[in-house]
């Protein structure tokens, strides 16, 4: 849990004196994160940690209205400009948007604009909440002449010169044959980063050593305000437009839609993804709908916008100090959170490597708990200064595995830019394995691992079983974590042929384990023997032969008798096989405890040959599929070895030569650039039924 809940005080109990005390403990925290986020782009909490303390005053302020003051950050948008910034007098006040986290917190907005508005009939329009940073856009007789950022609301900063910059907006509006442009135009919209942009833009900051942006609206922000607008142009920042502060001349508009409808042809960008609707039950659809299709968009959004349709209604429903009374947002669980680092310690991998991973105090995000986050090498501790005790803000997006954006301030120190002081030691790559005490060595002076040099190294073997005993290779079902650990514990198995001479009594040994129990694994051991070679090469956890090379091993050269009589130079004949994998082949089949565990495989009846592709084969002959997100009934890698079987290609992204999109759960980008082209997109049930069929 965040700390923020853990420090909310118990209103009830609190006297005048207090709340008055802690309503000033949370404005001044408040107002440092604001001076940090909006003013430095380097926020040290979570967006969700700030929503808590903005809430946690608002609802302190709420029990004590006297206590309220027109200077609470409860009260204002965005933080004030900081002297010396060119500055600009906004015509009409920017506002910002409430925040809804639920259906019910939704429904009770809906519920207020209904009594606002007595017998009326609401529509809504459904938009997307872009995750970016605000600008108004000022264009008099059609000549873009003023860009600023909303700043406190009330003034903003001239940001002119860099907007200028961003190709999405028009120097000059388009006029239409016989309309007049307006004479004053004001638009608002939001400036972003496109997810890709920002990946290349931290890669290559984090290449010159500089610090890296941690998210794309962060990033947005800092490239709007550069002084040097060169440096703006090269980021490759959008623009949507979409709502408008000042309209002088002839157009009007009556609602929203037709705002958002019409001014694409003046040149001006709009989202196309928005929705309008009829009812809040529809609402509720389409923010379910955007938050189920967020990862497939290729820029950051935070949330959806619902605002009232009928530009009448929404003056009748007016605004608040911050906020319009006819719209909302309605948010998306955070993708970033802060938690503690308890500890730092090193994971030998089943090739040997030595991987460093965070122990985190366990917190929400993205709607999963997570408690570990890798960090992949000894240089990342090194380029993060992660130490054990500080705080750090962890990301997960989608389908991505959780990783550590950056250290951050501990909590309470809100202002001053030092980096959190955890007093502790970073930690130095281990002289020896932490699993076998074994040697640590570089493979090669450029490379970034180091790996336990040990064959035998407990932990290593015990990864390696895992693998071996995995979905994607012989299958095992019961052959878990806990059971390959206690088995390698007690000594029964050594190396992962020893799991096909286990006895019942041997199973028994274990941890809760009854005769059933044993019977089922013993069972499935058994079956795993048929496992076509391919599948088995896999689980061998060769370096560099994945589920795809070990697929093209098994069907070149049928047998694993005949792939141990291959020289390099037969191997790399091989499509998809290149020097670096013939290599690795070689010298792993060359190495003698290899042949003993090969010769114990086969005193154990473990099948060594790839059947002959079957006769269903060919009816996707030439056809060519990309996978997308999680299967749920097959890996990724079964999934292509099955079309690939049935004479289709498997590749790596979308065209227009793709004949199938398969997305699973989470599908990543590649599920837009299939809508985008017209590819024919399958889910997973669809793409069963297609190769059980055929
Ligand atoms: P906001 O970003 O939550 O929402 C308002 C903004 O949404 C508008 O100003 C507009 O620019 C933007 N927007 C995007 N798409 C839109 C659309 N289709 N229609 C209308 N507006 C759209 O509000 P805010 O006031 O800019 O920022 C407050 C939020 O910023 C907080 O809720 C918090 O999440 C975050 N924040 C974080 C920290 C921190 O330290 N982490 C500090 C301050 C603020």
């Amino acid at each position: 849990m965040v700390r923020s809940v853990v420090s909310i005080v118990e209103p009830l109990g609190m006297d005048k004196e207090k709340a008055q005390k802690e309503i000033t403990r949370l404005s001044h925290e408040i107002e440092g994160h604001n001076y940090r986020y909006y003013i430095l782009d380097e926020p040290s909490v979570s967006d969700k940690e700030y929503d808590e303390l903005l809430r946690e005053l608002i609802k302190l302020e709420e029990q004590f209205p006297d206590l309220e003051s027109p200077d609470s950050p409860s009260q204002r948008v965005g933080a004030k400009i900081p002297s010396g910034t060119a500055t600009v007098t906004h015509r009409v006040k920017m506002y910002s948007l409430d925040n809804t986290y639920s259906m019910d917190e939704l429904q009770e907005w809906h519920e207020r604009v209904v009594k606002g508005l007595p017998g009326q009939k609401v529509e809504y329009v459904v938009e997307l909440k872009i995750d970016g940073v605000s600008a108004s856009l000022t264009y008099v007789r059609g000549r873009f002449t003023l860009g600023a950022t909303r700043g406190d609301g009330v003034t903003g900063e001239d940001v002119t010169h860099n907007l200028k910059t961003v190709r999405s907006i028009p120097l000059k509006l388009m006029e239409k044959e016989g309309e007049y442009l307006p004479e004053v135009l004001e638009v608002r919209g939001e400036v972003y980063m496109n997810l890709k942009d920002f990946a290349a833009l931290n890669k290559e900051r984090k290449k010159n050593g500089e610090p890296i942006f941690a998210n794309p609206r962060n990033a947005t922000s800092g490239s709007v305000k550069l002084l040097d607008s060169r440096i703006t142009a090269q980021r490759n920042l959008s623009c949507f437009i979409h709502s408008f502060g000042v309209l002088e001349g002839t157009a009007s508009f009556k609602t929203q839609w037709e705002f958002l409808t019409a001014i694409p042809d003046w040149g001006l960008r709009v989202n196309g993804e928005r929705r309008l609707c009829g009812t809040i039950d529809d609402v509720v659809a389409c923010c379910q709908e955007y938050q189920r299709k967020r990862d497939t968009i290729p820029y950051e959004i935070d949330g959806v916008v619902i605002k009232v349709n009928s530009l009448k209604q929404q003056e009748q429903l007016g605004f608040t100090l911050k906020s319009p009374r006819w719209a909302v947002a309605y948010k998306f669980p955070a993708r970033q959170v802060t938690t503690t680092v308890k500890d730092i310690t090193v994971q030998v991998g089943r090739t040997g490597i030595l991987t460093p991973v965070a122990e985190l105090e366990p917190v929400e995000c993205g709607g999963v708990t997570i408690a570990r986050s890798t960090l992949h090498n000894f240089d990342e501790i090194k380029r993060l200064g992660v130490k054990k005790g500080d705080r750090v803000l962890v990301e997960r997006a989608g389908d991505v595995i959780p990783k550590i954006v950056k250290v951050v301030e501990p909590p309470g120190k809100s202002s001053g830019l030092a980096r959190s002081k955890s007093g502790q030691k970073a930690l130095k790559v281990p002289a020896k394995c932490p699993s076998c005490g074994g040697a640590v060595a570089k493979e090669a002076e450029k490379d970034v691992a180091y790996r336990c040099v040990n064959p035998l190294c407990p932990e290593q073997i015990e990864r390696g079983l895992l693998h071996f005993a995995s979905r994607g290779a012989m299958d095992i079902e019961g052959l878990g974590e806990s059971v390959i650990h206690q088995l390698c514990e007690k000594g029964l198995v050594k190396d992962f042929a020893d799991i096909y001479f286990l006895k019942p009594k041997d199973l028994l040994e274990l941890e809760l384990f009854a005769e059933k129990k044993a019977e089922n694994l013993l069972k499935a051991i058994e079956g795993s023997k048929k496992r076509p070679l391919s599948r088995f090469l896999f689980g061998l956890g060769i370096l560099n032969v994945g589920e795809k090379v070990a697929l093209i091993l098994a069907r070149r050269f049928g047998s694993l008798g005949k792939l141990l009589k291959a020289k390099s130079e037969d191997l790399e004949g091989a499509r998809g096989i290149g020097g670096v994998i013939a290599v690795s082949i070689v010298q792993f089949f060359k190495q003698p405890a290899t042949l003993t565990l090969i010769a114990k495989f086969k005193i154990a009846g473990v099948n060594f040959v790839e059947p002959v592709t079957s006769k269903r084969s060919g009816k996707l002959q030439g056809k060519k599929f990309v996978f997308t997100g999680e299967l749920t009934l097959m890996t990724r890698g079964q999934a292509g070895a099955r079309v690939q079987e049935m004479g289709a290609d498997v590749i790596a992204s979308v065209s227009a030569a793709t004949d199938f999109v398969v997305a699973g759960e989470n599908p990543g980008s590649k599920y837009q650039k299939a809508v985008n082209l017209g590819v024919k997109i399958l889910n997973e049930k669809q793409f069963q039924e297609m190769i059980n069929e055929r």
